[in-house]
């Protein structure tokens, strides 16, 4: 509920526009997941707060955008430093403010965070133009490329700082300036970020951060005709209706979304090795990674054999409080999502499911102060039809479906049925059939013997209703420019 008041024992976040922190008279509750309890204010912005931010950020375009590269990548390093410096503190708030474990924090969203800054920092100054000698026309053509201007950045909460980075480095690299709307559930990492943005000598307007809701500081943005550039990463939903409002503009679009992504287990796996991986891409994060598996097809041979040892290795994923160390899975993110994942392992009994283990079979173990706190155990459904709603959409929590299969062609196809087209894995130590299911697959990320190792460098994206654009060194840097081709007659 949007307040105007607030207990002045909890954290008040404050816009950032302008190169100052300026105060909003409302704001909204931000929730610690672990506790269910309110912790955190966040400015509930509208139209007035972004209109502000993009005025900054126009004003400082002129002289950001002619700045060199060189200049630039200095900027971007500084910040990285300074993440990295800060890695603890961050960490800390980011488990807390989103519910995910203290680890997954400190070894890989914080310091992808930083490497965000470092590896656009350097990629800006290793990018080339085209150029083509007409000689027979006396012609020689070549490419500019140019920013953009004001990108209007909009990110999800289940990765905050690790995603809205992966924006802010390349927008800025390449010389636009930033308007960054994030989450409003996950807020503090992106505002803690500020001030360091102003220690590392980001220049006043460079990069604005407006908090507050998607329908009204998120539609502000996409709406505003002085922003020609959206780079979104959230829901298939929002991305649809951020679609229609960015039409009449012609705005630029790149948008990361949804998954259902499939893992193909093959007879000749290495079980040894799929199990333990495929539990991994299930329930990391509490499964709220858009790049989780959540449909297993294992082929017959080894299906009763993986079911058992997949449910005993789901079961010894230790759910714990967020900053407990040993734990795996922390809180998922609201009340209201963990009501949404538990609604989908009841259509998944409704329609004929079996649960295995985890939500309504086994117990979770809190601390008392955590009773009210959002957890849900490492749960694995099987024998759901593919049709069911629960092999359909997103769930996007700790709940996979494990189904068998018989040949290579059945599963391709039904692995392909669905709507979405993000990410899948393949396990098989036929090397031929790795590379003939890879190419068959409707993804934009097929992993093989293997999940989530990534080379930046390379495009990241989705097909079909996963996604519009390709983020990456090459893909954002053409994303974030405009570019045009010039002859010139000799
Ligand atoms: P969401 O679509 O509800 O919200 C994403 C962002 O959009 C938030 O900042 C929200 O405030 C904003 N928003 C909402 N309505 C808006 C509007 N009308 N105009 C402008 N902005 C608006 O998504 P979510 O629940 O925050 O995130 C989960 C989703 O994100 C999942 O579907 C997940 O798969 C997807 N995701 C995709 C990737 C990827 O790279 N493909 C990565 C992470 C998450």
């Amino acid at each position: 509920m949007p307040k105007t008041a607030h207990d002045k024992t909890q954290l008040v976040l404050e816009n950032y526009i302008g190169g100052k922190f300026v105060p909003c008279s409302r704001h909204i509750d931000s929730y610690d997941p672990s506790t269910g309890e309110v912790y955190c204010m966040v400015p509930d912005s509208e139209g007035a707060e972004v209109e502000a931010a993009v005025q900054a950020a126009k004003a400082a375009f002129p002289v950001w955008s002619s700045k060199s590269p060189q200049e630039r990548s200095k900027v971007l390093n500084k910040i990285a430093d300074l993440i990295d410096a800060h890695l603890e503190e961050l960490a800390q708030a980011e488990s807390k403010d989103q519910g995910k474990t203290i680890s997954q924090a400190e070894t890989l969203e914080i310091p992808r965070s930083s490497y965000n800054f470092r590896f656009f920092a350097s990629s800006i100054l290793h990018h080339v133009t085209e150029c083509s000698d007409m000689d027979h026309m006396g012609c020689l053509h070549y490419t500019l490329r140019t920013p953009v201007g004001v990108a209007g950045l909009i990110s999800p909460w289940n990765l905050p700082l690790y995603l809205l980075t992966w924006k802010i480095a390349p927008a800025i690299a390449m010389g636009n300036t930033v308007v960054a709307k994030p989450s409003e559930m996950t807020s503090v990492s992106a505002w803690m970020m500020c001030k360091l943005l102003d220690e590392a000598g980001v220049p006043p307007g460079v990069v604005n951060i407006v908090f507050g809701t998607g329908p009204k500081a998120g539609q502000a943005l996409v709406s505003h005709p002085d922003v020609p550039l959206i780079s979104f990463t959230g829901s298939t939903m929002t991305a649809q209706h951020i679609t229609k409002c960015s039409a009449p503009y012609c705005k630029k679009l790149s948008l990361e979304l949804g998954g259902k992504n499939p893992a193909i287990i093959f007879d000749d796996a290495n079980l040894e090795e799929c199990i333990p991986t495929t539990v991994r891409s299930s329930f990391s994060n509490q499964g709220e990674i858009c790049l989780c598996t959540s449909r297993i097809f294992v082929q017959k041979g080894v299906y009763s054999e993986f079911l058992q040892r997949f449910v005993e290795a789901a079961q010894k994923w230790k759910v714990g409080v967020p900053s407990d160390p040993t734990a795996q899975i922390g809180a998922l993110i609201s009340k209201e999502h963990l009501e949404k994942v538990q609604g989908y392992v009841k259509l998944a009994k409704a329609d004929g499911g079996k649960v295995l283990c985890g939500y309504g079979v086994d117990s979770i173990q809190v601390p008392d102060k955590n009773k009210n706190g959002y957890f849900m155990l490492p749960t694995v459904i099987t024998e759901v039809t593919d049709s069911s709603r629960c092999m359909q959409e997103e769930i996007f929590g700790p709940v996979t479906c494990i189904l068998p299969f018989d040949s290579e062609e059945e599963v391709i196809q039904r692995a392909n049925n669905v709507k979405y087209g993000l990410a899948a894995t393949v396990w098989s130590s036929n090397v031929g059939r790795v590379h003939r299911v890879a190419k068959k697959l409707q993804a934009g990320l097929i992993w093989t013997n293997c999940w989530l190792i990534r080379d930046l460098n390379l495009p990241f994206g989705g097909m079909k209703c996963s996604g519009v654009g390709r983020e990456g060194a090459k893909d954002s840097f053409e994303f974030f420019t405009e570019v045009k081709t010039i002859t010139i007659k000799h």
